[in-house]
């Protein structure tokens, strides 16, 4: 998989590079290419903001240097553009699979008050958001998106690594896992997990994914199940 990323603080992406992410662009299961937007404005002082028409508090990215570079970066349009921004859908971890099958993904990182209009509707498919919140820039957000769909590259978890069995894998929370010691501070593991007994292990589980899911996060179950 080929990743890309428009950004005004490419810099900020030394900090995705770590643990799992790192070993997977070692052994490159995907490319990271980090692009400055700056490089691409043809203002003299390389400025990439200006005021709002119409008025209003802060600066807008300008059109111009975003423009050019998103399609610097993806010329014929094969790359599936996302904008990181809080207007965007939230992102779900079935969002995440379904990124995680592109060949190529575009991420744009707005910053200042966001980003001129006619970029949004000229050159991006889709708008993303991490959250119902506002954040400095859209960096944080697209590390989010990459660590997220990374982890779905084939090779990149480890063999003793699965996402087949943790949250929303199946639409419900992960059941409560424990390891050594046995006893902890007088808490002890629950009897059924030392039993050897995998059916009785996996019945239990289940029944505790449920529990955590209609405690915590309701919102998940079937209306029948809440
Ligand atoms: N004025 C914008 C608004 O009210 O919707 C917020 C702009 S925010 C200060 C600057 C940039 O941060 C956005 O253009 C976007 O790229 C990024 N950003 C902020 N919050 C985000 C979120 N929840 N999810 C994804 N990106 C976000």
């Amino acid at each position: 998989m080929k990743i890309d990323v428009a950004t005004l603080f490419p810099e900020a992406f030394e900090g995705l590079k770590v643990g799992i992410i790192a070993k997977a662009l070692q052994k490159q299961l995907f490319t990271l290419g980090l692009h400055n937007i700056r490089d691409y404005s043809q203002d003299k002082h390389r400025r990439c903001d200006d005021y709002p028409f119409g008025g209003g508090a802060g600066m807008l990215m300008t059109p111009q240097p975003l423009h050019d570079c998103i399609n610097a970066i993806d010329p014929e349009h094969k790359s599936k553009r996302i904008f990181l921004s809080p207007k965007g859908a939230t992102l779900t971890q079935s969002k995440v699979i379904e990124l995680a099958g592109a060949s190529a993904l575009l991420f744009v990182c707005g910053a200042y008050e966001g980003i001129d209009q006619r970029v949004v509707d000229a050159d991006i498919d889709e708008q993303l958001s991490i959250g119902d919140y506002v954040l400095t820039g859209g960096e944080l957000a697209a590390m989010v998106v990459i660590n997220a769909v990374a982890r779905y590259i084939p090779g990149a978890l480890g063999s003793e690594q699965s996402t087949d069995e943790e949250s929303f894998s199946d639409g419900l929370l992960e059941y409560p896992q424990y390891t050594r010691p046995a006893v902890f501070n007088g808490m002890a593991v629950p009897e059924v997990l030392l039993s050897g007994d995998h059916a009785k292990v996996r019945e239990w589980r289940k029944q505790r994914q449920i529990e955590i899911t209609r405690e915590l996060r309701p919102d998940l179950l079937k209306e029948e199940d809440r």
